[in-house]
């Protein structure tokens, strides 16, 4: 059998890697050197795409199906329910698919981030970040963010801006070791910004927006420059395509299901199973999944196409820097046209998206020059961690994507591990929401009575929850 090679971006996160999927029987991945994001470098999560890519089968109540068939009964159920149909993409997918999305979406569109409560003069600093070529060159960085767990290509990045003489300060729960200065976040007073700083943090749908404005806020009053990394492979050209639409919260989206104005949700290449609780997914009448792999949700219908390696279309990292997915295929394209009832083309989207952006050719060795308007005073109110113990999420690519992951223990640091008189090899309970669970812990330079997991333990409200612990 000969290899079919694809020159594509890791879905993985918005930083954008460069890679190259191969099939032949079965899928591999190769290092693509070029790749102006990461030089060919991929993280654990980009090495365990062949995991990701898991196909799927397009269905209806349980029956496989033609997907031409999924789509067309998705569009009569979404007709049926129409003023209680929803529609959310987190921006997993092609430019080209999400501005068709848009369209059937005008009604309740949702892009999982809370927009609607940030000032709208902020929304281009959020959804834009900086090139990573001026991280390389600062002379202050302030990490609000692991990078090691969450976002790791940005590593390199940093490592090269220490080795020219950069400072490094971390803002974070546990010490980081290239950081030269760590504070932890109930200390910020402690941190010094200067017009030379770069702050680092980032957006996402369990964003805790104080804390957003907060970081806003820190670099406006000290003129330093603020880049948000984003967990979605498209982020960024979700947000600037649906900059101006109308919007709707995933908190929003939740309450509407649980109070029963929204009937059926039309997901597109999202897996919501890390957002959305199963007990409020159980109350709808129809969950409709369009995506290129499997999904862990419960779902009437699945709409399956072509993974985003195959896909025809472009994407655009946290940069700002448009790429080209390097497949033909648009079926999930044709999808979508079936559902709004007449075919999208995709060179009429492709030529809007561009207009969008003000480019004339997709070439991602070249950043396109993006307004970055200052935003006015901002005032933010985050919640310190309070001194009992509590559980934080360090959301990573695995917990979005609801992919198996090894690191299933959690951080605590040795002061907690003594307190609690904790065994070594041993497990930790931990309660919280009327559940207890035991996990394996490891010893690392944590913040006294702060847990850390990067494994969603199913107890969790939002990135801080309140537990108890005991051996
Ligand atoms: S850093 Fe993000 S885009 Fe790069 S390989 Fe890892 S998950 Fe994929």
């Amino acid at each position: 059998m000969s290899d079919n090679v694809y020159s594509t971006i890791c879905p993985g996160c918005n930083f954008g890697c460069g890679l190259y999927i191969r099939e032949n029987g079965s899928l591999g991945v190769d290092f693509r050197k070029s790749s102006p994001a990461n030089a060919g470098k991929l993280c654990r999560f980009g090495m365990s795409l062949p995991k990701f890519f898991a196909p799927a089968k397009s269905m209806i109540d349980g029956v496989e199906t033609p997907m031409e068939e999924a789509a067309k009964e998705s569009a009569k159920r979404i007709s049926d329910s129409k003023g209680s149909a929803a529609f959310l993409s987190l921006g997993n997918t092609s430019n080209e698919e999400l501005l068709a999305f848009q369209k059937i979406a005008e009604s309740y569109l949702c892009t999982g981030v809370n927009f609607e409560a940030l000032p709208k003069d902020t929304y281009q600093t959020i959804s834009i970040g900086i090139p990573y070529s001026e991280i390389e060159a600062a002379k202050h960085i302030v990490l609000f963010i692991d990078p090691y767990e969450q976002y790791p290509l940005i590593v390199r990045r940093l490592l090269s801006a220490k080795n020219k003489g950069a400072k490094i300060t971390s803002v974070w729960w546990k010490d980081l070791t290239l950081a030269d200065e760590n504070i932890r976040p109930d200390d910020i007073s402690k941190l010094a910004l200067t017009q030379d700083s770069i702050i680092i943090a980032d957006f996402h749908p369990l964003s805790d927006t104080e804390q957003v404005k907060n970081v806003l806020s820190l670099a406006k009053n000290a003129g330093a420059k603020v880049t948000f990394l984003k967990p979605f492979a498209n982020s960024t050209g979700e947000y600037i395509i649906s900059k101006d639409a109308k919007q709707k919260s995933l908190a929003q989206l939740i309450e509407d299901i649980n109070k029963g104005t929204i009937k059926t949700l039309f997901a597109l290449e999202s897996d919501i199973s890390a957002l959305i609780p199963s007990d409020t997914l159980s109350k709808l009448k129809n969950l409709i999944i369009q995506a290129g792999q499997a999904s862990s949700a419960k779902a009437n219908i699945v709409i399956a196409h072509e993974p985003l390696y195959m896909k025809k279309g472009t994407l655009i990292n946290n940069e700002g820097r448009v790429q080209a997915l390097g497949g033909s295929g648009t079926k999930g394209l044709d999808a979508l046209g079936i559902i709004a009832g007449s075919k999208f083309d995709f060179n009429t989207l492709h030529e809007s998206i561009k207009k969008t952006i003000g480019i004339t050719v997709v070439d991602e060795f070249t950043i396109p020059k993006y307004d970055r308007p200052a935003y006015g005073a901002i005032q933010a109110a985050p919640k310190p961690v309070e001194k009992k113990p509590a559980l934080i999420d360090v959301y990573n690519p695995f917990i979005w994507f609801n992919l198996a992951d090894d690191n299933d223990f959690v951080e605590l640091n040795l002061n907690t591990a003594r307190a609690l008189k904790l065994l070594k090899g041993g497990t930790l309970k931990i309660k919280s929401n009327g559940s207890a669970l035991e996990k394996k812990f490891k010893v690392a330079p944590v913040q006294d009575n702060v847990l850390l997991t990067g494994k969603s333990l199913g107890i969790e409200k939002g990135i801080i929850t309140p537990v108890e612990i005991s051996r």
